[in-house]
């Protein structure tokens, strides 16, 4: 390693989940070898740790490339399948041997000088580093906006641990990475998983860019299961959301009940005409009753996901260890 005569401080693990990336990993090797080059003039060691989250293109043969070409600093890890962003992360954070591990995607989003930053903030005092969202360069007004309302309503969740316009930029010591590693949990968010442990958080704001080459692995449904694992995973409030159309639908109906026992008793027992309102009520209740079904089944499921305690990924090949998997 390059150390230019300093003390080594401490070693940074870099940690980049690929899936599908072959458009953008000759730039994040050039721009990953030009900031080694700065870690090292700093006095940090290093290590990059990419995992391929089972990619059908040649993203496994450039990490391979990479590897083999710089094997003291770079481990390549292919998982069997494409397991998901939250897991192939995970495994970089198992795999890590660094005193600190910043995880960055690998389309260059994430500006590499703000990890300078992450150090400083780490240096004094902080377990976690959060990289917030200043801004989002070419982000659409949709997921902006859908952005916002979720935060929203994780706050009238209760969860306002989960730090808002968080991706997953962030440094964090071993004591953060080791607490992390104990949550076994299937259903991963990892950004706020990482809030919840209570260590000590603290933040940098950046711009965040646009995608350097090829297009996001985030599409709308991936994005919509991880905003649910989001309030799942940390809430049970959800499940109450049953005593609370019963409260609403059950005032209703109470006044509908007085009104037609007035008209029963007052205005000649004429009550002919409630088709409309039969409607109404067998609609909203089946509404109701199906949302709640749903609701509950999202649990269920989940539950029968974590006690079948099945690994949460699975290795094919990793640089470092010839050994078969
Ligand atoms: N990614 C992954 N597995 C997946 C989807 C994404 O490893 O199933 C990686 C992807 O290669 C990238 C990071 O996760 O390095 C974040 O994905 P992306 O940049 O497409 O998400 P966005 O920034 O658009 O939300
Ligand atoms: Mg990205």
């Amino acid at each position: 390693m390059v150390s230019f005569g300093k003390k080594i401080k401490y070693k940074v693990s870099l940690l980049i989940p690929c899936y599908n990336e072959q458009e953008v990993l000759p730039m994040l090797r050039r721009e990953l070898s030009a900031f080694a080059v700065t870690l090292s003039e700093k006095g940090y060691d290093h290590e990059i740790i990419l995992v391929d989250d089972g990619s059908s293109d040649m993203t496994w043969v450039q990490i391979g490339e990479w590897a083999a070409d710089d094997s003291d600093h770079v481990i390549g890890i292919e998982l069997s399948r494409n397991f998901g962003h939250q897991m192939a992360l995970t495994c970089a954070y198992e795999i890590a041997a660094g005193d600190v591990c910043v995880s960055i995607d690998a389309d260059l989003q994430d500006p590499l000088e703000v990890i300078f930053e992450m150090l400083e903030k780490h240096e004094a005092g902080a377990d976690i580093v959060l990289g917030v969202r200043r801004s989002r360069e070419a982000e659409t007004f949709f997921k902006l906006t859908t952005a916002k309302l979720y935060y929203k309503a994780l706050h009238m969740l209760g969860l306002k641990f989960i730090e808002k316009d968080c991706g997953d930029f962030r440094l964090m010591n071993r004591r953060g990475v080791k607490a992390l590693l104990s949550m076994r949990e299937r259903n991963r968010m990892l950004r706020a998983m990482v809030c919840w442990t209570g260590f000590k958080v603290d933040k940098v704001y950046f711009d965040r860019r646009a995608r350097a080459a090829g297009e996001t692995k985030y599409p709308l449904r991936k994005m919509m299961l991880l905003a649910m694992d989001g309030v799942i995973s940390f809430s049970t409030l959800p499940l109450r959301f049953a005593y609370w159309f019963a409260s609403v639908i059950g005032l209703i109906i109470m006044g509908y009940l007085a009104y037609t026992l007035m008209k029963y008793l007052f205005f000649n027992g004429r009550l002919v005409d409630g088709w409309t309102s039969i409607i109404l009520a067998v609609c909203a209740f089946g509404f109701v009753n199906l949302f709640c079904i749903g609701l509950i089944g999202e649990y269920v499921g989940r539950i029968y996901d974590e006690v079948k305690k099945r690994p949460l990924y699975f290795v094919r090949t990793n640089t470092r260890d010839k050994n078969e998997y």
